[in-house]
């Protein structure tokens, strides 16, 4: 059966078939909350996901339609007020950026990473581990849905200053083949399963020739089979899409790095159709959530989840804390709480979903997992390590902060035994154009 998908945002979800379960008041919300926080949705997630009978506290529902709780009050008060005395669409949007702005828009010091090539910023490029080259290509900032919660809003969000994407993909590949020290890129976005099969291999074919034998592994990380896995099936390119999986599987690692948040996302029949297709071509399949309040807090919710995947072929790779930015305050928990949840899920499972490493906190020092609380010398404290550093011999060494049952992010903590954390005196990676600064 072909699918297609139809689209909604702020300006026609008024049409979507179920919208009549919602009151005025809760239409009203979105309207307001969605001119901040990054609103897309499709008729795959609002008629397989979404169960419409319990829809204010259905989980695909809360990761796709922005609500007041959301927001700050004040924030939310303000847009409101301007709404109701019809203020100018220009007003509006003065107050929107303005809170937006207010919203860590670029959180972990993403900037850093932005290498350069000869004079040329390379925008679309973000280069902070020495292995691994993360890609922008700038057909694909964009998501089959988006998730309320999101860290890379200003990519969708016209927020051009603090986006991150390249359209030339030649600066790409030059980079890439000066740089023998990177064995892993990883196109990111947005989305770039959004884009067609032919732009996909423009970016990726060239990486099978012999100057860029030291690319190892190429993963491209994506929502689409969780908000739209029909792109595997019935989209008009699907079957050019498999193809291309296929050659590149056969000269490189290919591995698809999947975002699932919920099990409903992984329930359909055509989800499991998609993986199976995408296993198909020799492409892998690791799977990353961020946990986040409302959505997937309960650790029943994990382990179900990294058990489907197993089932299905795929492997389970991190649990991350959701990022300090957009509508954190609504999504964010505790890290302790955070660990208690991963913890009892991972006891859940057996080994073979213990490929899985969380909860882990992307930093601009690294990728920092909380081990757990400790108690050393009467001291109660979190273990913490690096699974990525931005300097390499920072990783997997394990080190202390003092416990704190309420801290929701790194930069909360305070080092335990010591007046720094071990890594705050020492440089940062030495192509990075600035030195590493601790927040
Ligand atoms: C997570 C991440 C990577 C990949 O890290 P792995 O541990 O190899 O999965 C690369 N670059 C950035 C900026 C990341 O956040
Ligand atoms: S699919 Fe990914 S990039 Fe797109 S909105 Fe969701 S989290 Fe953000």
């Amino acid at each position: 059966m072909e699918k297609t998908i139809r689209t909604y945002t702020r300006h026609n979800f008024r049409t979507i078939p179920q919208i009549a379960v919602l009151s005025g008041r809760q239409i009203r919300e979105i309207e307001i909350a969605a001119r901040v926080l990054p609103f897309k949705t499709n008729s795959y997630v609002t008629g397989e996901l979404i169960d419409w009978s319990n829809v204010e506290s259905d989980p695909m529902f809360t990761l796709n339609f922005p609500r007041g709780a959301m927001l700050e009050k004040k924030h939310f008060h303000a847009l409101e007020k301007l709404v109701d005395r019809q203020a100018s669409e220009a007003e509006i949007a003065r107050r929107v950026q303005q809170i937006r702005l207010s919203l860590n828009p670029n959180p972990a010091g993403q900037e850093q990473n932005v290498p350069s090539l000869g004079e040329i910023r390379l925008r679309g490029i973000q280069h902070k581990y020495p292995e691994t080259v993360l890609f922008f290509p700038s057909q694909g900032q964009t998501c089959h849905a988006c998730c309320t919660f999101c860290f890379r809003w200003p990519q969708f969000s016209g927020m051009s200053k603090l986006k991150f994407a390249m359209k030339d993909t030649g600066l790409f590949l030059k980079y890439l083949s000066l740089h023998r020290e990177v064995t892993d890129i990883l196109l990111t976005g947005g989305d770039p399963m959004t884009m067609h099969a032919s732009l996909l291999g423009e970016c990726l074919f060239p990486l099978l020739r012999p100057e860029y034998s030291h690319i190892r592994h190429i993963r491209i990380g994506t929502k689409s089979l969780a908000y739209w896995p029909y792109r595997y099936l019935t989209d008009s390119d699907s079957d050019d899409l498999m193809r291309l999986f296929a050659v590149l599987a056969a000269g490189k690692h290919l591995s698809i790095q999947a975002h699932f948040s919920h099990p409903a996302e992984l329930s359909t029949a055509a989800v499991r159709q998609a993986i199976a297709r995408i296993r198909n071509t020799g492409a892998q399949i690791r799977t990353q959530s961020p946990l986040l309040r409302h959505v997937n807090d309960r650790p029943e919710l994990w382990s179900h989840m990294w058990r489907t995947q197993v089932e299905a072929g795929c492997i389970p790779y991190y649990m991350f804390v959701v990022r300090d930015t957009g509508a954190r305050r609504f999504f964010e928990l505790p890290l302790e709480k955070c660990w208690h949840i991963y913890r009892r899920a991972y006891r859940q499972v057996s080994g073979l979903c213990r490929t899985v490493r969380g909860p882990s906190m992307s930093h601009r020092a690294g990728k920092i997992q909380l081990l757990g609380t400790q108690q050393i010398h009467g001291e109660s404290v979190f273990v913490l390590r690096f699974i990525q550093a931005r300097n390499p011999e920072w990783t997997d060494i394990p080190f202390f902060a003092r416990h704190d049952p309420k801290a929701t992010w790194f930069s909360q903590l305070k080092p335990a035994f010591a007046d720094r954390f071990f890594f705050e005196e020492q440089p940062a990676r030495p192509f990075l154009a600035k030195p590493f600064q601790f927040e």
